[in-house]
């Protein structure tokens, strides 16, 4: 039964690769003084893509050698591969869907107001704001997390029904419910958190495996 891996030093990896890129928006946004559309934020959610491959692939990588992959085999660098490329897409779509919910919400409230610079350069800074690469950040981090050792627990065959669930100190009340709970529980199909942490933004647990 092995921990995961040292989460802060991946976290800062990925949570700052995530706010640079999420500043450089907020430049862009400010300096062309432009409006967002659906199609800039689909160039962006692209670069974000790229932005996001290098940290995901090295925090996969950690996870699964944490807990016992072998990775110069095929299969295991295959399974490496497939995860990588899952935790992008995901991730990608969420920035991409919660942007363009923003920038919708944004049109709508400055509907039939007056639009200065200011008003639009501070809504960006909303938009793009460092709070939010840092929920991105830690959320993927977790999320990575879990899905590398879920991906390698399947590939062997190893999930127990009373892997559990495991909080960190100062989990929330969202996770209180699902502390130290068996897999039986959390992992039924249509149950809230059925693919394990994480439950919400910021949500720092991970499983721990009966079998591994
Ligand atoms: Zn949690």
């Amino acid at each position: 039964m092995s921990d995961l891996p040292n989460r802060n030093k991946f976290e800062r990896k990925l949570t700052s690769s995530i706010a640079e890129y999420m500043g450089t928006i907020n430049g862009e946004l400010r300096s062309k003084k432009i409006r967002t559309s659906d199609a800039y934020w689909k160039t962006k959610s692209k670069d974000f893509a790229s932005v996001i491959e290098t940290p995901v692939r090295d925090i996969v990588t950690q996870s699964l050698k944490k807990h016992g992959a072998d990775l110069k085999t095929k299969s295991g660098k295959a399974l490496r591969d497939r995860l990588i490329a899952d935790i992008v897409d995901d991730q990608t779509k969420s920035f991409h869907i919660f942007q363009l919910a923003q920038s919708r919400k944004i049109k709508d409230s400055l509907k039939g107001k007056k639009q200065t610079t200011d008003l639009i350069a501070m809504k960006a800074d909303v938009i793009a704001g460092v709070a939010k690469s840092e929920l991105l950040g830690r959320t993927i981090v977790t999320k990575a997390n879990t899905m590398a050792a879920e991906g390698l627990a399947d590939e062997l065959n190893l999930k127990s029904p009373l892997d559990k669930w495991m909080t960190r100190p100062g989990y929330c009340s969202i996770c209180s419910g699902v502390r130290k709970q068996p897999r039986k529980l959390w992992n039924k199909l249509g149950w809230r958190f059925e693919n394990g942490p994480p439950a919400h933004p910021y949500c720092n647990c991970y499983i721990i495996y009966k079998n591994l």
